[in-house]
C-alpha cells in the first residue's frame, strides 16, 4: 500500500472526554477520506472541576502501591468508560481489559502503566466506533531502557505496520522499552504520538484537534480577545514557546519538523475554523499585521558588568560566562555595549551563586562595577514579516515609549524573526498591551 496524502489526526482528551465529544470527532475523521491514522488522548475533563482519566488513574496506581484498597477507585474509571459506550451504543465490552489491568495493578506493574491504560481503552472504543484496525502503541512505539525514546527503531517498525493498516487508531502517550515494559512520554505526550505517526507515515499533514481555534497572538490572560495566529513557521513558533506560547512541546514538533510536514492545530467544537497553520517554511506573511504573535516572560535579572576599554580585552566575555557556567547556569540574553556588558538569566540564583559569580568575575576580570538587577520581564515580539518590514523595531519602541514604560535592553536575533526588549515587571502586562494594539487594529 502506497502513502498518499495521508492525514494523521490526533484528539486531546478535552475532544474525547465523553460520547456527545467522540461522537464529534468521528464525524470529523468521516469526513474527509484522507484522516486515515487516529491518535487519541485519555478521556479528559468534561466540564471544569472535572478529573481527567489519566489523573484517576495516577491516583488509583498511587493506592495499589501502597498495598491500599483501590476498588472504587477503579470502579470509577470503569464507570467512565461503560457510560461513553453505552452511549455510543457499540458493542464492546471491555471487561476483559479491566481485569487484566486490574490484576496487573496489584502485582505493581508502574505508574507509566497504569497511565498508558486511559489512551489504550479510548483507542479501542474509538477503533470499534470507527471501524478502524486497533494498534497497540505498546508494540510500534520504541524507547531505550534507560526510557528515553528511540526515534529510528520507531520509525522503522512504525512505518512497516502502517503499510499493513489501511486505517488505523493508535493509542497517544505510551509505548515500551525493550523488556515490554510500558514507558509513557511526559503528561500531555499524545501530542508527540501524533507527530511521530505522522512522520512514519509520511503524512501530509498532522491535524491535532483541540479545544480552542489555534494558537492566539497573545496571551488571553493578558490581552483581551486576541486574534488568532492563520499560519506560523517552526522557527517562530519555537520563539514564542520560549517565551512561554504556544501549547505544544518540543518533542512534540520535532519528528514532524525533522520530516518537513505541517502541523495543523483545530477546534473539535468549530470545526469549521482553519485553526493555526504550523510549516516548515513560508515567505508569505500578512502585510498588515506584520508580527505573528507577542509573547513574554517575568522573572529575569541582568547582572551588569561595566570596565573601561573593556572591548579591548581579549578573553574578558569568555571568562564572564565561564564564570556562569560553573554555577551551572543558562544564560538567556547577553547584550552588550563597548565598555558594558550584561547577561540576562533567570532570577532563581540563590545567593550564594550570585555571590560566587560576582567574586569570581572581579577576581579574573577586575571590572569597573557589577552588580545584579532584579525584576526584569522579557517580551519577544516574532514575525517572519519584520525581515522584510521596514519600520517594525521603530514601531515596537515607539508603542512602548507612548505606554509610558522604560525599555531596558534590546536584543535582536540574526535571524531578525524577532525583537526582544527587557523591561520592569511592572510594566509587563501594559507592554504587550501596547504592542498588540500597534500591530492589530482592534
Ligand atoms: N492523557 C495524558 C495526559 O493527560 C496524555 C495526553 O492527553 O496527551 O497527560
Amino acid at each position: 500500500m502506497e502513502f498518499q496524502n495521508i492525514k494523521v489526526v490526533k484528539f486531546g482528551g478535552t475532544s474525547l472526554a465523553d460520547a456527545k465529544q467522540l461522537l464529534k470527532a468521528k464525524a470529523i475523521i468521516e469526513a474527509d477520506p484522507a484522516r486515515r491514522y487516529v491518535v487519541p488522548s485519555a478521556p479528559g475533563k468534561r466540564f471544569a472541576g472535572d478529573i481527567k482519566v489519566t489523573d484517576m488513574l495516577y491516583e488509583c496506581y498511587r493506592l495499589a502501591a501502597e498495598g491500599e484498597d483501590f476498588s472504587k477507585e477503579f470502579n470509577q474509571i470503569k464507570e467512565r468508560y461503560d457510560t461513553i459506550i453505552a452511549e455510543l451504543g457499540i458493542d464492546l465490552d471491555l471487561s476483559e481489559d479491566y481485569e487484566k489491568i486490574q490484576g496487573a495493578f496489584k502485582y505493581h506493574a508502574g505508574s507509566d502503566y497504569a497511565a498508558s491504560r486511559g489512551e489504550y481503552l479510548n483507542g479501542k472504543i474509538m477503533a470499534k466506533l470507527l471501524g478502524y484496525d486497533f494498534l497497540d502503541a505498546a508494540k510500534v512505539i520504541k524507547f531505550y531502557d534507560n526510557g528515553t525514546f528511540d526515534a529510528e527503531k520507531t520509525n522503522i517498525i512504525l512505518s512497516d505496520r502502517l503499510t499493513r493498516h489501511e486505517r488505523a487508531v493508535i493509542p497517544g502517550f505510551y509505548g515500551s522499552m525493550p523488556n515490554g515494559t510500558i514507558k509513557t512520554f511526559a503528561r500531555g505526550g499524545s501530542d508527540v504520538t501524533g507527530s511521530i505517526v505522522a512522520r512514519a507515515s509520511s503524512a501530509a499533514i498532522y491535524e491535532n484537534w483541540t479545544d480552542v481555534s489555534g494558537f492566539l497572538m497573545a496571551d488571553p490572560r493578558l490581552v483581551k480577545d486576541p486574534c488568532a495566529i492563520d499560519t506560523i513557521t517552526y522557527q517562530e513558533l519555537r520563539e514564542l514557546s520560549y517565551m512561554g506560547a504556544g501549547e505544544l512541546h518540543e518533542d512534540s514538533i520535532f519528528p514532524v519538523r525533522f520530516a518537513g510536514i505541517p502541523i495543523n492545530i483545530r477546534n473539535t467544537n468549530d470545526p469549521e475554523a482553519r485553526g493555526t497553520m504550523i510549516v516548515p517554511t513560508t515567505e508569505s506573511f500578512d502585510s498588515e499585521r506584520v508580527i505573528t504573535g507577542v509573547a513574554g516572560k517575568k522573572g529575569f535579572s541582568v547582572l551588569n558588568i561595566e570596565k573601561d576599554k573593556m572591548n579591548a580585552e581579549i578573553g574578558f566575555g569568555r571568562k564572564v560566562l565561564e564564570a556562569i557556567e560553573e554555577e551551572g547556569v543558562t544564560f538567556e540574553h547577553l547584550p552588550s555595549g563597548i565598555d558594558t556588558m550584561s547577561v540576562v538569566i533567570s532570577s532563581d540564583l540563590t545567593k550564594k551563586q550570585r555571590k560566587r559569580i560576582i567574586n569570581s568575575i572581579s577576581a579574573e576580570c577586575e571590572p569597573d562595577k557589577i552588580c545584579f538587577e532584579d525584576g526584569l520581564a522579557l517580551v519577544a515580539v516574532v514575525g517572519r514579516g519584520m525581515v522584510s518590514a521596514k519600520g517594525t523595531a521603530a514601531r515596537v519602541f515607539k508603542a512602548i515609549a507612548n505606554a509610558d514604560i522604560n525599555i531596558r535592553m534590546i536584543d535582536q536575533g540574526s535571524s531578525e524573526i524577532s525583537i526582544i526588549v527587557g523591561i520592569n515587571e511592572k510594566d509587563f502586562e501594559k507592554a504587550i498591551n501596547a504592542i498588540y494594539d500597534e500591530f492589530i487594529k482592534r
